[in-house]
């Protein structure tokens, strides 16, 4: 998120945002701060500053929605919205217990991040709007604040404040039966967890995560949760050189050892962080790792489990999968190269990541009839 409200004068706090003043007066009665919505001006209440907004930054905040939320840092810059239609996500975390190779994130980030205060998330989930359509919650690891988040789940649960949810681990944690009771006994309704295999064994994926021990604990993980009513995993698999040639047989290991899992995504890189420091370890071009991702997907199908592809443009894949291609990329992220001007897919191509079209520059092939 990167979207500056440049006339703010308050101070860091999470905002509901209204439109309308008895709303508002509702809302300070409840103990929240409101950013009220006047004919391009901003009233912070119960202090009742107020700051000039551009049209740009009204229209904006105006799109959210009554009742949704905004953590606006000192320096007026959006820290993280939520609303009932949004593309919501609850960031718990820069710090993660693995170190994958081809992570976006730096290793000094990851080992030195920011972790959200645990009072900080708890307000973040009072603020949120109920009913939310979704909520993806992601880090780092969100479960490096341990016990911690079946609270901010609880929370969640018991103020119906989202229908569905995906939560993004690398699923090291379920390897202990205990805590993925726990776990279960917590989680609303519609609750998916993704959970990345980078190998079909512990040589390539403990080699990709930096971490020993770490197939054997995700796979356990994994066993463990779907053996636990109600809990839903998708298998997320990250594209890149080293495990390219063993896309196949990591989709033999699923159907194997894992065919109740609700689907497999398949996901380009996003060349950032640890990526670009191992870039010549991790980098395939496109073109190279959909010769590996056909077949995968093809023994997917034919194995029944529902498979999808991320984050590569359409112009990389085969005509006959773009079926499976989801716009997966979150949209301030996304990148379309000046080639891509002439393309006749553009509107339903997901585009490129930031960081990655440099890797793409003079590749990609605009589609023309
Ligand atoms: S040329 Fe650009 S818009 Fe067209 S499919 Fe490729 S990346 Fe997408």
């Amino acid at each position: 998120m990167n979207i500056l409200l440049s006339g703010f004068n308050g101070k860091q706090k999470i905002y509901k945002i209204s439109c309308d003043k008895n709303r508002a007066t509702e809302y300070t009665s409840q103990n929240y701060n409101v950013l009220l919505l006047q004919s391009n001006n901003a009233y912070l209440l119960p202090e009742n500053n107020s700051f000039v907004l551009t049209e740009e930054e009204f229209n904006y905040l105006k799109s959210l929605g009554d009742d949704a939320c905004i953590e606006i840092n000192d320096n007026g810059r959006i820290a993280s919205v939520f609303g009932k239609e949004y593309d919501n996500t609850l960031y718990i975390t820069d710090k993660c217990n693995s170190n994958c190779i081809m992570c976006p994130m730096a290793e000094p980030i990851r080992k030195n991040g920011h972790t959200v205060p645990f009072e900080i998330l708890k307000e973040l989930v009072r603020y949120m709007p109920s009913n939310m359509e979704h909520l993806t919650i992601t880090g780092g690891e969100p479960f490096y604040i341990k016990e911690q988040l079946f609270d901010i789940l609880k929370d969640l649960k018991n103020h119906n404040k989202v229908w569905s949810y995906l939560l993004l681990s690398n699923g090291r944690i379920f390897a202990n039966k205990d805590y993925c009771l726990k776990f279960a006994a917590v989680v609303p309704e519609d609750f998916l967890v993704g959970i990345p295999i980078h190998g079909p064994n512990a040589e390539i994926h403990d080699a990709i995560s930096q971490c020993p021990g770490s197939f054997k604990q995700t796979t356990s993980g994994i066993h463990n949760l779907l053996a636990t009513h109600k809990m839903s995993v998708e298998i997320r698999i990250v594209v890149n050189r080293i495990n390219a040639p063993h896309l196949k047989d990591i989709a033999i290991l699923i159907a194997d050892q894992f065919p109740g899992v609700d689907s497999v995504k398949i996901m380009g890189m996003e060349m950032l962080g640890n990526a670009i420091v191992n870039s010549e370890s991790v980098w395939i071009p496109y073109d190279e790792a959909f010769t590996y991702m056909k077949p995968t997907i093809d023994y997917l199908v034919e194995k029944a489990i529902d498979v999808a592809i991320y984050n590569f443009p359409l112009c990389f894949i085969n005509k006959s999968y773009w079926h499976l291609c989801a716009n997966s990329i979150t949209s301030y992220k996304i990148k379309y190269l000046d080639e891509c001007v002439s393309c006749i897919e553009k509107s339903a191509c997901g585009g490129i990541f930031t960081g990655t079209d440099k890797y793409l520059k003079g590749k990609v092939k605009p589609i023309i009839r």
